[in-house]
């Protein structure tokens, strides 16, 4: 297509291809000229090409600075380490950046929820290193925490703060027991923030955040988090406004950009069209506003909302309260939002 952006498109593993799917052609109703470079990684290109990354992938992302990914299986306790975390740490993506918004007509939503979590995506527990002390008995994991990558992400969560219109920026930490790790990233935090004497600033510790989110989650706005913290806060956060269907997320780098929602690959519902392609969406219209296609990701939004507020089409994962509501597939509840779009 002429004249067209290109952009990556990662389909994934399990639900992947599905959602992706939805999702670009939601995307392309916009009218924006998009052009879909396609390439796969995970689960299903291990046997062919020997690794589950190969490395035609990331030079792929490098050329169009842009990716949407669809999530990718990691197998638990064994098997080849996480492409997704590999993706990340390649390509020097250390923003993980997961909004998430009370929208209407979500069922066990909690209103008024307007929080966007910003998770250090290339340190901590996810440099991967670990060890068996004593063989069966004893095991140990290492993480890292540095100045340089708790300073970027917090100055990242901070830039943000300011180029959204929000107020207040909540450092998240368990500085009180890991004094050294988690104090360098509390400190380094306290510093960055008093550049920005516009934007309010606070810290918290993890568990308590949990539980200020769980009581009063319309209060929080910004927070930046260490890697491990951020990935379950954010899944708490995807709970209060109604699962993980609904949540997108992007990999911010200096130059590089790779788009994927919260959810995992969802190997309990895929190739049965029950997977909700809303995260994956919201997703691309977080990709449209990073390319400055304001107005296409604003439409898309909209019509997302107006779907869901609507309620007569839902995935099963959105039926719970909605006895009037009709169950439909995947590409079924992508239509309904194409048909808003225009
Ligand atoms: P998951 O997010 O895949 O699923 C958790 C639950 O949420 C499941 O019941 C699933 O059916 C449901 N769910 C998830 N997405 C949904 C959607 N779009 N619509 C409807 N229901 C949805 O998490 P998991 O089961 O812990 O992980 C499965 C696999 O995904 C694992 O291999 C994990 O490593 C991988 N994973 C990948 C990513 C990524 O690619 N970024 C993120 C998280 C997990």
């Amino acid at each position: 297509m002429t004249g067209a952006t290109p952009i990556t498109l990662i389909p994934g593993d399990g639900i992947g291809p599905e959602v992706t799917r939805a999702a670009c052609r939601v995307l392309e109703a916009t009218g924006v000229p998009l052009a879909w470079d396609i390439h796969h990684a995970g689960a299903s290109v291990v046997e062919a090409e020997g690794t589950p990354l190969p490395s035609s992938v990331l030079d792929a992302v490098r050329t169009t600075g842009i990716a949407l990914k669809g999530p990718i299986t990691t197998p638990v306790g064994s098997g080849f380490r996480s492409v997704n975390v590999a993706i990340r740490k390649a390509l020097n993506l250390y923003a993980n950046v997961r909004p998430a918004r009370s929208l209407e007509g979500l069922p066990r939503a909690r209103p008024g929820v307007d929080v966007v979590v910003v998770r250090e995506n290339t340190e901590g527990l996810y440099v991967g290193i670990e060890h068996e002390v004593v063989a069966g008995e004893a095991a140990e994991a290492i993480r890292i925490i540095t100045r340089a990558a708790s300073e970027r992400v917090v100055r990242y969560a901070f830039e943000y703060a300011r180029r959204n219109g929000r107020r207040q920026v909540t450092a998240v930490h368990k500085a009180n027991i890991l004094k050294i790790t988690d104090g360098l990233f509390l400190r380094t935090a306290r510093e960055v923030a008093t550049d920005y004497p516009d934007i309010g600033f606070q810290d918290l510790i993890v568990d308590n955040m949990c539980m200020q989110l769980a009581l009063q989650p319309e209060v929080y706005d910004v927070l930046v988090l260490p890697n491990l913290y951020g990935d379950i806060v954010s899944d708490l956060c995807a709970g209060l406004i109604g699962g993980l269907g609904v949540i997108p997320g992007a990999n911010i780098g200096d130059d590089l950009a790779v788009f994927e929602p919260v959810h995992g690959s969802a190997p309990d519902i895929a190739g049965h069209d029950k997977a909700n392609p809303i995260a994956e969406i919201l997703t691309g219209a977080l990709m449209l506003r990073h390319m400055g296609e304001t107005d296409a990701a604003v439409r898309v939004e909209a019509a997302v909302a107006a779907v869901l507020a609507d309620g007569q089409v839902v995935t099963p994962d959105l039926k719970p309260g909605r006895p009037d509501a009709r169950v439909v597939g995947t590409q079924a509840l992508a239509d309904a939002i194409i048909d808003r779009v225009g």
